[in-house]
């Protein structure tokens, strides 16, 4: 067997787990940047955050209402309120400037500080305020209906988050809550983890760019944008190439320039026994480590990996299927590793099968999956053709369904491992 046969025929196959960690042995992690808070969403940080301040920093009033001495309205009922003396009125973003006395209250806003003196803030709705005596002149008094006990309706001082406790540690999304605690501590810009940049070429003499009129045999290259629109959903900056034809030359020139700009490259296709299988014969002949050209799983059972130039270069097959699959199995967490996710690798649950999968697989099988619930369980059925070389039904998967290697098929009902996608 010469060189080339046995790149195609003679490869070592590995479970799809020892390729990951083949691959996770490559990556380098830890590159950060600035960015604006609203840029921030969705990304990872890069350090701890820790609360630089009590929250409140004051005694906030929950309502709007009367900060009041809890003592003074013990016996307060509708039909024998307490009738207190209002000396101030203090709107939120303001300080009290006087204190409150037994006999006396403080009209008071919802988030407003409350006044020193007051021990409890009785709701408005709970209160009537007393004409004023004096023609223009707005009420001095309140009738208080109804007791409350010391500390109702204030939050204390750190009530909600103490100095110094750590919130948001190393490697957390930012989110909506999150975003709300780094506004909150005054984070107008925050350290992140840089964006990977991933290139993704796609390779066959019989693709069209998507602007080009079709051609009799052959087809628009859709696989780039998927994967494109795969690698942003990762956390990860997608660079699409011009897609490359099946000649080794153009192939090894275009990726050699190319692996130096970024921090992943991707190919599809190219990479199984056929004649014109370009990413093979280019590993046929390069200078970098092939890591692997051969997975125990199905689709993309030739998936194959290099280190080149230091780089990561993963290629993919070209069928659809095989490639969304591959994708998600191998550059997601990747990309999300080198992102900063502190857990890139997806964590299976269980679901029910929903259809008979008649189809039994020397190796384990990773079919496009769409889940839905029924009586509170999980179910899951193939979305649409199960071929890795149907690209409508991709739209449709919310997972994969793992299946493992077997002769007979699985049944309707059984229960099965399933990854969520996103
Ligand atoms: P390959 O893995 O190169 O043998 O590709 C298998 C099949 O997948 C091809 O014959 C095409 O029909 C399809 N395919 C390959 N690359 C793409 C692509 N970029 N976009 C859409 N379909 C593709
Ligand atoms: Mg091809």
């Amino acid at each position: 067997m010469n060189s080339d046969m046995k790149l195609k025929f003679g490869r070592k196959v590995i479970s799809v787990e020892e390729a990951r960690s083949l691959l996770f042995q490559c990556i380098k992690h830890g590159e950060t940047e600035r960015v604006p808070l609203s840029a921030a969403f969705n990304r990872r940080l890069a350090g701890d955050i820790y609360a630089e301040h009590p929250v409140p920093h004051f005694r906030r009033s929950g309502v709007d209402g009367y900060a009041v001495c809890a003592a003074d309205i013990k016996q307060a009922t509708p039909e024998n309120p307490s009738i207190l003396h209002v000396i101030e009125h203090i709107p939120s973003g303001t300080v009290p400037k006087l204190m409150v006395f037994s006999g006396t209250a403080a009209r008071i806003m919802t988030g407003a500080p409350v006044p020193d003196g007051a021990d409890c803030v009785v709701m408005l709705e709970m209160t009537d305020a007393l004409p004023s005596l004096d023609v223009g002149i707005s009420s001095t008094q309140v009738c208080i209906k109804k007791n409350v006990p010391v500390g109702s309706n204030i939050t204390p001082i750190a009530g909600e988050v103490a100095e110094k406790e750590l919130l948001l540690p190393l490697g957390t999304q930012v989110g909506p809550g999150e975003a709300a605690i780094l506004a909150t501590f005054g984070y107008a810009y925050v350290t992140v983890f840089r964006k990977p940049r991933v290139a993704i070429f796609s390779t066959g003499s019989e693709l069209l760019n998507v602007e080009e009129a079709l051609q009799p045999g052959r087809i628009r290259n859709s696989n780039s944008y998927m994967l494109a629109a795969q690698v942003e959903a990762a956390g990860g900056e997608a660079v699409i190439m011009q897609a490359l034809s099946d000649h080794v030359d153009e192939v090894e020139a275009a990726l050699l320039e190319t692996l130096a700009k970024v921090d992943l490259v991707i190919t599809s296709g190219g990479v199984s026994v056929g004649d014109y299988d370009v990413l093979v014969d280019l590993f046929g002949r390069f200078t970098g480590k092939l890591l692997f050209n051969k997975v125990a799983m199905r689709p993309g059972t030739p998936t194959s990996a290099a280190l080149w130039e230091n780089k990561l270069l993963l290629s993919l097959s070209g069928n659809p299927g095989a490639s969304f699959v591959g994708f998600e199995l191998f550059a997601k967490p990747l990309i999300k590793a080198m992102s900063g996710c502190p857990s890139p690798c997806p964590e299976a649950i269980t679901a029910y099968l929903d259809v008979d999968y008649e189809k039994g697989s020397a190796f384990p099988r990773y079919v496009r999956g769409t889940t839905h619930v029924e009586n509170g369980c999980l179910r899951v059925k193939p979305s649409g053709i199960d071929k890795s070389s149907i690209m409508v039904s991709i739209k449709d998967a919310d997972c994969l369904i793992q299946l493992p290697a077997g002769g007979s098929g699985f049944a309707r009902d059984e229960r099965v491992l399933i990854y969520p996608i996103n």
